[in-house]
């Protein structure tokens, strides 16, 4: 039975990614990484606009920047503090 194409190729990129982050690589390219990130420099600097950029949304949506999800009138910050519904993934920010 075969996965096809498409999975085959999703668990090399996988592999790919994770012998850059053993090697200290950039996740995106072959430039070494900066210390305590996955991205060069230039990824580092291109990732943290992108998350700028979801940040930005969610705040104009009035979603919990950490986790995305809507947040309830007495939330503070944008962050929808102390819920156990909030599970902000340290490694993606
Ligand atoms: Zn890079
Ligand atoms: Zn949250």
């Amino acid at each position: 039975m075969s996965y096809g194409p498409d999975i085959s190729k999703w668990d090399r990129r996988r592999r790919y990614e994770q012998k850059h982050r053993d090697l200290g690589l950039c996740s995106q390219c072959s430039e070494p990484a900066v210390n305590g990130t996955s991205y060069c420099e230039k990824h580092l600097v291109s990732h943290r606009k992108h998350m700028k950029e979801i940040y930005e949304k969610r705040k104009a949506e009035r979603l919990c920047v950490h986790c995305g999800r809507p947040l309830h009138e007495e939330d503070e910050n944008y962050v929808c503090h102390g819920r156990s519904s909030c599970k902000p993934s340290r490694r993606q920010i």
